[in-house]
């Protein structure tokens, strides 16, 4: 996952454009992906695909002729979707587009003007206190025109038609955390379901943020809600922060109460978080007439963290093991998804002679029964066509990854059925 995301750091990314185009090419060679392109103008809902936008070069000059900012050193100097611009101007005339956070002086922003004509660059503040009172020659080599807006998708079926659906964006320039550490987790993630029996289907879709799954789910409008039976917004997985768990707007469905339980047995340290209707993709997943089971499993939350959307959400930002303890975390979350089903006892009046089939410990009447017995017992109780898997692991308060093999041996036993 590392190499990957360092691979595609250095790319300028944006909703459209060269960079995207060439993330998506990159990605494509990893996993067998569906690319759909929405042409400018286009009507999603409320909103409009934008021209695309294409950048070569951008600098700024001062007056002796010495390159005081170069988007050839970080393509985070250039506020995105700059239009082209060439001239002389002032300080005074300049200090109206450039951007910087006094807070963070040694850091450059990540700022875009997407629905607003505007150019612009992003300097540390410290630098841009140093701006002398001079002239300064700035060229912004972009161009904004009608073009393509490009989605991707990766789809692995499962026995039902159901799906999950695993989210991430491309459209951060070099930011690793936010957005690039999300597109590794789902990249990865293809390949390790790949290798699995499933009951559900998975859809791993990469957008543009916001745009993007505006355009996608107006798209889906009338299937979608059908298809999804959960869903996960994965960005900010690779920074060794806690993990945090925003519910869905439903808060207390199946993917909700299941990354709970994972999180809450796993060892490491969370918190869950009741939805907001700031943040990613989730909000238009979230959105009234969606309102789609989809919740967003990150490490540190967007907006919260020092770095974010600034030069320092880098590479030395991510850790390989903090991608690796994301990757075991999901890959739970999402076992105990597949898992999570209603049983129903095939004779349910009392309890069954459990040590006719050897279920039953061997001495009778003991102060300790061990938990497997416990499991069992539990188990056999609320199989009752009503009672789903996560059910039971709540009531029993242990991990429900913990009551998968006493399932298979009471369904072995025949004392269960699958009822959904
Ligand atoms: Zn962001």
């Amino acid at each position: 996952m590392f190499a990957l995301l360092k691979e595609l750091f250095p790319i300028c990314r944006s909703l459209t454009g060269k960079g995207t185009n060439q993330t998506l090419d990159i990605l494509s060679r990893k996993i067998p992906m569906n690319i759909s392109a929405f042409t400018t103008g286009t009507k999603c809902f409320d909103w409009e695909i934008p021209n695309e936008w294409n950048i070569d070069s951008a600098i700024i000059n001062d007056q002796s002729g010495r390159t005081i900012i170069d988007f050839d050193d970080n393509n985070l100097h250039v506020l995105g979707y700059s239009e082209p611009v060439k001239g002389w101007f002032t300080l005074d005339e300049l200090k109206s587009h450039i951007f910087s956070f006094p807070d963070k002086p040694k850091s450059i922003p990540y700022l875009t003007s997407y629905y607003h004509r505007n150019w612009g660059f992003c300097m540390a503040h410290n630098d841009f206190l140093a701006l002398r009172d001079e002239k300064y020659y700035v060229e912004i080599n972009s161009s904004l025109s009608p073009g393509n807006l490009l989605i991707a998708e990766a789809v692995l079926p499962g026995k039902i038609e159901k799906e999950i659906l695993l989210s991430c964006y491309f459209c951060h320039p070099s930011m690793a955390n936010d957005s690039l550490s999300g597109v590794v987790l789902v990249t990865q993630l293809y390949q390790e379901l790949a290798k699995q029996e499933r009951y559900y289907g998975y859809r791993f879709l990469f957008v543009p943020e916001t745009i993007g799954s505006i355009a996608y789910l107006s798209q889906q409008k009338d299937s979608i809600k059908e298809r999804v039976q959960a869903g996960l917004v994965v960005t900010c997985v690779g920074d060794p922060g806690q993990f945090n768990y925003k519910q869905s707007r439903q808060g207390n469905c199946a993917v909700d109460r299941i990354t709970e339980n994972i999180l809450k047995f796993s060892g490491f340290p969370y918190s869950i978080r009741p939805f907001w209707p700031m943040g990613s993709d989730e909000r238009q997943y979230c959105s009234p007439g969606f309102n789609l089971p989809v919740g967003s499993l990150m490490r540190s939350v967007y907006g919260e963290f020092p770095e974010y959307h600034t030069s320092d959400d880098n590479l030395n930002f991510v850790t390989e093991k903090a991608l690796q303890e994301s990757l075991e975390i999901y890959l739970k979350v999402l076992e105990g998804l597949q898992e999570n089903r209603v049983y129903r006892r095939t004779n349910p009046f009392c309890e069954p002679q459990m040590s006719k089939l050897n279920l039953y410990p061997k001495v009778g009447a003991q102060k300790l029964r061990d938990d497997e017995f416990c499991r069992r017992m539990w188990i056999l109780n609320y199989s009752d066509g009503e009672h789903s898997l996560i059910d039971i692991a709540e009531k029993l308060d242990v991990s429900i990854l913990d009551l998968c093999d006493t399932v298979k041996i009471l369904k072995e036993a025949g004392l269960l059925e699958v009822l959904k």
